[in-house]
């Protein structure tokens, strides 16, 4: 095994809703002691808070990266960072398949 995947946000199939589920300081414990172990990790993550908290924590892909923010997109790219997108869920539950940001109900906290 050389990956390790980390379920960031609520998101997959007719789930679009985006909701993170593990806070900044979970996924940084995750991505240190998948570093340390000689590991990869890729966060999965729809929504921007997700994918923003996976970046900064270390993660190597953000998997799907829906509704990244322009900020976090520039921290990709200063880290190298790198996305596996998968959008073809996306494409098909998203009713405008690009900004799912206008579609997605907020937490209620
Ligand atoms: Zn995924």
């Amino acid at each position: 095994m050389d990956w390790i995947k980390m379920y960031g946000s609520t998101g997959s199939d007719k789930d679009v809703t985006g909701f993170q589920t593990f806070t900044y300081a979970e996924m940084k414990a995750a991505a240190d002691v998948a570093h340390f172990a000689g590991k990869r990790i890729a966060i999965h993550s729809y929504g921007p808070d997700g994918a923003r908290d996976a970046v900064r924590a270390g993660a190597n892909s953000v998997e799907h990266a829906v509704d990244v923010d322009n900020a976090t997109l520039a921290l990709m790219a200063r880290q190298g960072t790198f996305t596996c997108p998968l959008w073809s869920t996306t494409a098909t539950t998203s009713p405008t398949g690009r900004n799912m940001a206008t579609t997605r109900p907020r937490s209620p906290t």
